[in-house]
């Protein structure tokens, strides 16, 4: 059985020991050059769903916001860049280019392509966030089409890099039963793993145990790393993880979670065979739903 992770399974040779100015001069000539659009994290797609690509010289006269030209990387040896724009009034979009959320069109859109604009989106919006030097607080710049910033001040230089935050997400099981929780603003019905950030100091183990006894006041152990997914919302590395609860008495942390079950196997695989509205599953290109489906197959 296949596990379709989406963000993932991007096509691009980064192309990490070429991005002098001089090649990344070239990679904006060649003639086979795209470019995909995004503004405000959101991606340009057509009316059939798939990513708009122009080529990067069609965006001169537009207005362009940080960190300007960034190349995402060689798909199939045709450089692949992106755009930030700014579309309002004074700057509408063009003809036929739709703006979507992508948390709205993830469940629909091709995997290349979300894996395209997951990792375009978090690059972006980490530049965005960025301008200043973390550790002087002068200006800092774009450099190697975007794949760090370097401090503007001379004495200072410092190199800053694209941020990607751990966290772990799991299912914590007992017997034949599994353990979810859901948020305050959530759907109504709506269950999902457990997930937190992994704080400095902790390994995934030890932070799945920190995060569910938090949470629910249950001990677990015994810990195993299943798969891991990009989540550009709005840079996270969720890892996924399996462990075992000593016991089912929950003490639930309302400032944490608004609610956490125990759902038995039999409730699962209803839920999932759209049998069942015991709870509202996550969407298909979580990897809390893979993680389900997984779970359901062992
Ligand atoms: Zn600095």
């Amino acid at each position: 059985m296949t596990f379709q992770i989406a963000f993932a399974g991007g096509p691009f040779d980064h192309a990490e020991t070429k991005r002098d100015t001089e090649s990344l001069q070239k990679y904006v000539e060649d003639k086979d050059a795209m470019a995909i659009l995004i503004s405000d994290g959101s991606p340009a797609l057509l009316p059939d769903g798939t990513l708009k690509r122009v080529h990067p010289k069609e965006m001169i006269g537009r207005d362009i916001y940080a960190p300007g030209p960034l190349f995402l990387g060689l798909d199939d040896g045709k450089p692949l860049f992106a755009f930030n724009l700014k579309v309002d009034a004074d700057s509408p979009a063009s003809e036929g280019e739709q703006f979507e959320n992508m948390r709205n069109v993830a469940g629909r859109m091709d995997p290349r392509d979300l894996a395209i604009a997951g990792r375009a989106k978090s690059l972006i919006g980490w530049h965005v966030e960025h301008p200043f030097c973390a550790r002087c607080g002068n200006q800092s710049v774009s450099m190697e089409g975007g794949l760090k910033r370097v401090c503007s001040n001379t004495a200072c230089a410092r190199e800053h890099f694209p941020r990607v935050n751990p966290v772990v997400i799991m299912l914590v099981v007992h017997d034949d039963s599994v353990l979810l929780g859901r948020g305050a603003t959530w759907p109504e019905g709506a269950y999902s793993a457990l997930a937190g950030f992994i704080s400095p100091g902790e390994t995934m183990e030890e932070a799945v145990r920190r995060e569910v006894w938090e949470e629910t006041g249950v001990n677990v152990e015994n810990s195993k790393y299943i798969m891991s997914q990009p989540w550009p919302f709005p840079s996270q590395l969720m890892m996924g993880m399996i462990c075992e609860a000593k016991g089912r008495e929950l003490t639930i942390n309302t400032k944490e979670i608004e609610n956490a079950q125990w759902f038995d196997r039999a409730t699962v695989e209803a839920v999932f065979a759209k049998d069942s509205e015991a709870f509202l599953r996550p969407p298909r290109f979580t990897i809390a739903h893979q993680l389900l489906r997984w779970w359901l197959t062992t």
